[in-house]
């Protein structure tokens, strides 16, 4: 008799239990949320405004590029590739925009994107301040390969072109 009014008292003990625990979670839910603004965004119609220290893709503005390597020098990763030939000696020597002399022709300058820890000791020794992160964050690529970006190829030129109109 005794066992049985055991478990007939348990049973309900089990839903008071039950039916607290929950009140008490959905109690501790409710001050968190309420009057609290949505921490989402409607993306891609939405974006987000980041800070202006953004360090995401990264641009090289090779017209002012001097093709010294200090930027793959001081890369952690050893993910930027960069080749150049001597300027031949007959030709006029060109200068980048703060006057600092061209004397190499630059014949690549390649980042591999999916090696880069966005740590931003490249942009930091450019003597130019030609490579620097830009906010663009959309450049994922289906095969890992696609990742490394030519800063020669037209195409990268047109999306330099299009982020400084922008
Ligand atoms: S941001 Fe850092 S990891 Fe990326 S290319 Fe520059 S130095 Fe290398
Ligand atoms: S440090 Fe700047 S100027 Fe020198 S190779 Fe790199 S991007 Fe060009």
């Amino acid at each position: 008799m005794n066992e049985e009014r055991l478990t007939f008292f348990g049973y309900f003990r089990n839903i008071y239990t039950a039916v607290k625990s929950s009140a008490i979670g959905m109690w501790i839910t409710f001050r968190y949320v309420w009057g609290k603004k949505p921490v989402t965004i409607e993306y891609p119609e939405v974006r987000e405004v980041l800070p202006e220290n953004t360090r995401s893709r990264l641009y090289n503005d090779v017209l002012n590029c001097i093709s010294c390597n200090m930027c793959a020098i001081s890369c952690p990763v050893d993910c930027i590739y960069i080749s150049s030939v001597p300027r031949p000696k007959d030709l006029d020597i060109p200068k980048c925009d703060d006057g600092t002399p061209k004397r190499q022709v630059l014949t690549q300058y390649v980042i591999d994107t999916a090696l880069c820890c966005y740590c931003g000791l490249c942009t930091t020794v450019c003597p130019t301040e030609c490579l620097t992160h830009t906010e663009d964050y959309e450049f994922s690529q289906y095969e890992v390969e696609d990742m490394k970006y030519d800063y020669l190829t037209d195409d990268l030129i047109a999306w330099r072109d299009r982020l400084v109109k922008a």
